[in-house]
């Protein structure tokens, strides 16, 4: 494998409505839409599109949702060996509501997410052990990510954490992460204090994303971060732009590995600001034959 993600479905449920209901009322919706969803599912299909060869190791329901979400996957042609089934809970599940004005309330219910164990991993230890990068998140149970960073460690693969969202951390998953990818939309310098702090922690590298702003990359500690600004385009629908961002960079650097980690951020900055100017978030991600051949 160029690169395995141990991470997140979910599948989104968005109602687009006038404006968001109030507690206790039934409110009409104008449309609704479903979409494939989760941080470690849509970070496996950025990755998948651009042509690397990926797996996804995850947990579904056994329902209707867990079977398209597999079905998705097999067309995009993600290896789903690893990605198992719980008849215990249901899929991961996020239902959505949209107002007028484009403003969100979202609830995320991580059903088989987080039944996805540590006996799963260990399953998947050989397809870990054999892939040139692993990407993470926090979308399942954190004690499985750490596990799964420390596996790849151990087999001297290299690792990506998107630690989203947000919880505190043990040490032990800087120490285990080659390039963290947390999202700050502060500022610049925001994004520097964060670069020498999860250096310090123990972390090789760090990305801060900053939206139209594009990103800070710090590749050692040290030593000055570099700036990528993003292209100024026409912003449709920025969900899921982080996503796209981690899994293109994770295709770049596990199929370009001569790039560099500052020029491979500059080539996913690119990918993830086309991903914007659609609408939906894995229907935004462009695939490779949608994209400029000298990206490549
Ligand atoms: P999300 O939570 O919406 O998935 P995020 O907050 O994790 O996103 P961002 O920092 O917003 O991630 O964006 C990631 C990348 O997407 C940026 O580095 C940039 O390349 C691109 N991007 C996001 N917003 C814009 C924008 N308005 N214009 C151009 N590019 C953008």
């Amino acid at each position: 494998m160029d690169v395995t993600v141990v991470g997140s479905c979910n599948i989104d449920l968005i109602s687009y409505v006038p404006r968001l209901p109030k507690p206790g009322e039934t409110l009409q919706g104008s449309k609704f839409s479903m979409g494939f969803g989760g941080k470690g599912a849509n970070q496996c299909v950025m990755t998948a599109k651009l042509g690397a060869k990926t797996a996804m190791v995850g947990k579904v329901g056994k329902d209707t949702f867990g079977e398209d979400f597999l079905k998705n996957f097999n067309n995009l042609g993600v290896d789903t060996t690893h990605c198992c089934t719980t008849a215990e809970v249901m899929t991961g599940a996020a239902p959505i509501c949209v107002d007028e004005t484009g403003q969100n309330s979202i609830v995320i219910v991580p059903g088989a997410n987080l039944l996805l164990s540590e006996a799963d991993l260990a399953a998947a230890e050989l397809v870990i052990a054999g892939s040139k990068v692993v990407v993470c998140q926090l979308e399942i149970n954190p004690d499985v990510t750490l596990a799964a960073l420390k596996m790849a460690k151990q087999h001297k693969v290299r690792t990506i954490l998107n630690p989203a969202p947000a919880i505190p951390l043990k040490h032990e998953f800087f120490e285990n992460t080659d390039i963290i990818c947390p999202n700050e939309t502060e500022s610049v310098d925001d994004a520097k204090r964060a670069c020498k702090e999860l250096q310090a922690r123990g972390c090789g590298s760090v990305v801060v994303t900053l939206g139209a702003q594009g990103l800070l990359v710090s590749v050692e500690k040290d030593a000055p971060p570099t700036h990528v600004p993003a292209p100024s385009v026409h912003v449709v629908d920025t969900t899921g732009a982080g996503d796209s961002f981690i899994g293109a960079l994770a295709f770049f650097l596990s199929t370009r590995p001569d790039l560099g980690l500052v020029e491979s951020c500059r080539r996913a900055v690119q990918i993830a600001s086309i991903s914007v100017q659609a609408p939906g978030t894995q229907t935004s991600f462009p695939t490779r034959s949608q994209l400029p051949q000298e990206l490549f």
